[in-house]
């Protein structure tokens, strides 16, 4: 698996306020979205997008309108502004630029060393300026208080909305396990069809979501219907059509969560490395259609989620090619023509479910390439009469502890 560098890994836990936000954090926040807005002009005029630059050009302005706006606030500003003006740069080269960068929403970010946190209490001391602090009690959930009572995290950014505060939580990823099994898994638009390799002997796993295409279906004909009914009204259109896409979104997220800890929580049950095909390559072909894009997000969604899983608890996770591989006999080598129904077959004999039979070859793959820790397999030794079931939705649905949270990466 290589030497893997450590990497400082952070996530982002939202935590509700127990009260409204005090007069003078909510002129900050306004305060703030300014800053921003100004430091993206300023930035989008001069053509820089560093944060210094962006500091050299706005600060002395906004210094003279907000004299008394306490400097690292101001220095935060101009971060946020920097990496908007970056990303939008960046749709710029690609050309669908859309429209100017402009923050609408109200908000600010802290770094770390511009606010304090009483963990014990769940109090976010904010200085507002110069003798001016306001005090924001969070809304603690046995959820919240594992993050604020674990002292091998320590505190990254504070983000401040409206109604709502996220504390980025920083450590260091933990080291990954050296795997003495493998778990290959092809992934489908219904389910995660693999491969459980451990000794000589290796049994078909399976993880099925097939309400993820189901949930999406639904909502795109919904979607479709309101477009249509609302089409003498575009902003209520468009309103109304985005409502659905985030409820859709908050839903689906939620299932492929699920999925991803049943799944890791098997491979860490059995120190197993994870081994999925590689989607970079795939792109989407416009003339299948809609349903043919939508179809793809999913899945490489569920593959981001369980990588940055898997870092968090040190499980190694590889990705391979995954070309022809629901094409060809992992027994013989062969490489069938075209795509057959659900099962595969070989003039050799060897017959396996496709998907499954997909899975063994992404897992063959990864040894022959020497990324499954010197682990060896020998197709001929799978068991064809047994499944594991890894995640079914019926027994798998369980209720989450309330809050939601995000994980992003930094190196
Ligand atoms: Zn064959």
């Amino acid at each position: 698996m290589g030497n893997v560098i450590a990497q400082m890994l952070v996530k982002g836990v939202v935590f509700r306020l127990e009260s409204e936000l005090p007069c003078e954090a909510k002129f900050l926040l306004e305060d703030f979205r300014l800053a921003v807005n100004g430091a993206i002009r300023a930035g989008l005029r001069a053509r820089v997008t560093s944060r210094n630059a962006l500091a050299r050009l706005a600060y002395s302005d906004f210094r003279k309108e907000h004299p008394k706006m306490y400097a690292k606030h101001l220095v935060s500003a101009f971060e946020v502004a920097g990496s908007i003006l970056k990303n939008h740069r960046r749709r710029v080269r690609r050309g669908n630029a859309g429209h100017v960068p402009y923050v609408r929403r109200v908000f600010m970010k802290a770094e770390n060393q511009a606010y304090k946190l009483d963990r014990a209490n769940g109090v976010i001391d904010l200085p507002i300026r110069a003798g001016c602090h306001v005090m924001l009690t969070l809304v603690l959930s046995d959820y919240h208080r594992g993050y604020l009572s674990d002292s091998s995290y320590s505190l990254g950014s504070l983000t401040i909305l409206p109604d709502r505060a996220i504390i980025a939580f920083r450590k260091n990823a933990p080291r990954q396990y050296v795997p003495d099994s493998v778990l290959a898994l092809d992934t489908n638009e219904r389910s995660l069809d693999g491969v459980f390799a451990k000794g000589d002997s290796g049994v078909a796993v399976k993880a099925e979501f097939p309400d993820i295409a189901m949930i999406q279906q639904r909502h795109h004909d919904r979607r479709k219907r309101l477009q249509k009914k609302k089409a003498h009204d575009r902003r209520t259109s468009r309103r109304l059509c985005r409502r659905e896409g985030k409820r859709e979104h908050h839903r689906i997220e939620y299932r492929l969560h699920q999925v991803a800890n049943a799944v890791l929580s098997f491979a860490e049950n059995q120190k197993s490395a994870v081994v999925l095909e590689d989607l970079r390559g795939f792109k989407p072909r416009w003339n299948k259609g809609l349903n043919r894009r939508l179809s793809l997000w999913p899945r490489r969604k569920l593959h981001r989620i369980i990588e940055y899983k898997a870092q968090w608890r040190g499980i190694p996770v590889v990705k391979v090619d995954p070309r022809n591989s629901s094409r060809t006999c992992p027994i013989c080598g062969r490489i069938q023509d075209s795509r057959m129904g659900t099962e595969f077959e070989c003039e050799c004999g060897w017959h396996l479910d496709r998907h499954i039979n997909a899975s063994l070859n992404l897992l063959q793959t990864a040894i022959s390439k020497g990324m499954a820790g010197g682990l060896r397999f020998n197709p001929g030794a799978f068991q064809h009469d047994v499944m594991m079931i890894l995640y079914d939705p019926v027994t798998g649905a369980r209720s989450e502890p309330n809050g939601t949270s995000c994980i992003g990466l930094a190196t």
